[in-house]
């Protein structure tokens, strides 16, 4: 019985502590709530720039000696069979034959002109498979993918590799679950968005519980390291009532990971999203709610928040790894810190290599006649600065580790915080003094509020901001 009373009164100690974080939020939401970057990179992929001499790429590519370093592996499949209106990745809505045959023999050549630069010879630990929908690919297709990339490449069965790929629920079966396991992916991630019947019609995306959940122990089944769910707030017809059902749902199969993201209606640059009735969404105040409501139930259901949308389990592996200090952020989001380089193949696909970053075309049609005709899909790129890599070192501590040392990363360049970033150190008072930020012995560390407005915060370090194509718009920072 004494026991019984001392877990209840923890339990109400932790639920008044998430209302009294969920209240600052709600107080702070207004004042942060500005358009920013996600930060999956810095700079960020708008300031990739066409004047890039991309030749220099492939001269740096094929200098390279580092042939002993680990690398991580990016493929993009672009096709989807149907389009789900909020979508803002690079897709192609199509159900042509034979489209995804040409694709592989696009991807073929393009693996090809990495391994002629020995890019082959380096061990592929981080693996991940993105879209669109990767799993477009027929059972026998995605079986000649990997195919393609294990006879060429290094890949390795350690099981400390991360070899991941997106799922969409609806275009798989039991069998495919399993094929993938023998394929060698010991990750997935499934989109589920919401589970309400009214929303998931609002944004044409319409798929069972049921069938998640049958999904979900055929996963278990087949002993996947880690399964992850990407959910969406701030779609059509979202309440925290149907927000609360959703997530009783999702935390009754009790996926590893949780990906909550906030969805950017932005209908002049997505046209897809012009199907959606504005009227029917939140508005900022009820989406402020939304956000507290998910993360406060996500927190008193065991999840933990590590950084930008992302909830794991207190004993997974990426809240190991950021207590080691070995969490990275990527193009994919969070992951273990496996290789410093990526390449990426595939339409639109990003590759990070040294400090040069590049991308293909962003049209699938160019994409393709390119890499057919052995030609260079390549389309833009970056070449890094020092004060780039100075300001990347800082922002990914902000998202990784949760905490900085201006003093630590600065030494690493050989120059003074207080002279080369007195600016930025200025704005950080305002943090402190709002509880986002407390100031440590040895630099700064984001509070649990903090966490919250991260990409504000962020956002001090970011050199390129002002720079910011005018068509580019970013989503909501909270
Ligand atoms: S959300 Fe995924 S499945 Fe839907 S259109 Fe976008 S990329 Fe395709």
């Amino acid at each position: 019985m004494v026991r019984l009373n001392q877990s209840l009164q923890v339990a109400k100690t932790m639920t008044q502590r998430t209302d009294e974080l969920q209240s600052e939020i709600e107080r702070l939401g207004p004042k942060y709530q500005k358009s920013g970057p996600r930060y999956t990179s810095y700079p960020t992929a708008p300031h990739l720039s066409e004047q890039f001499p991309l030749a220099e790429f492939e001269t740096h590519c094929a200098q390279d000696t580092r042939i002993t370093q680990p690398l991580s592996l990016y493929v993009h499949v672009p096709f989807c069979r149907s389009i789900c209106y909020y979508c803002g990745c690079n897709k192609v809505v199509t159900r042509k034959p034979g489209v995804a045959q040409e694709y592989l023999n696009a991807l073929s050549n393009e693996l090809q002109r990495y391994r002629d630069w020995g890019l082959n010879q380096r061990v592929i630990t981080q693996l991940h498979w993105g879209g669109g929908t990767p799993t477009y690919l027929s059972d026998a297709e995605l079986t000649q993918l990997m195919h393609l990339i294990a006879r060429n490449y290094r890949l390795t069965d350690s099981p400390d590799r991360e070899y991941s790929i997106e799922i969409d629920p609806r275009t798989v079966t039991r069998e495919t679950i399993a094929l993938l396991r023998g394929l060698g992916f010991n990750r997935l991630s499934l989109g589920i968005q919401d589970f309400d019947p009214l929303v998931q019609k609002a944004i044409n995306r319409l798929q069972s519980f049921e069938w998640v959940s049958e999904l979900t122990q055929t996963i278990r089944e087949h002993g996947f390291k880690s399964l992850s769910f990407d959910l969406i707030y701030g779609l059509p017809h979202q309440t925290e009532n149907s927000i609360q059902a959703t997530l009783d749902k999702v935390i009754e199969l009790a996926p590893d990971r949780i990906a909550c993201y906030n969805y950017a209606h932005l209908p002049a640059r997505f046209p897809s999203q012009r199907a959606i009735d504005r009227l029917t969404l939140p508005s900022a105040t009820q989406r402020l709610r939304l956000h507290r409501y998910i993360d406060a139930h996500l927190q008193n259901s065991g999840y933990l928040l590590i950084g930008l949308d992302h909830y794991v389990k207190a004993d997974d592996e990426l809240a190991l790894a950021q207590r080691e200090g070995r969490l990275q952020r990527n193009f994919q989001g969070y992951s273990l810190k496996t290789a410093d380089d990526m390449m990426g193949i595939g339409h639109s696909a990003i590759s990070q290599i040294g400090n040069m970053i590049v991308q293909n075309e962003r049209s699938l049609e160019d994409y393709l006649t390119k890499t057919l005709n052995k030609r260079s899909p390549l389309s833009r790129g970056l070449h890094l600065s020092d004060d780039d890599l100075l300001r990347r070192d800082i922002i990914m501590d902000i998202c990784c580790q949760l905490e900085f040392s201006l003093a630590d990363i600065c030494a690493r360049y050989g120059i003074d915080p207080d002279i080369y970033l007195q600016r930025e150190i200025n704005e950080l008072h305002t943090f402190i003094r709002d509880g986002l930020l407390i100031s440590t012995q040895t630099g700064y560390r984001l509070t649990d509020l903090g966490r919250h407005f991260l990409r504000n915060i962020c956002m001090v370090f970011d050199a390129w901001l002002e720079r910011t194509p005018i068509e580019v718009k970013y989503s909501k920072t909270v």
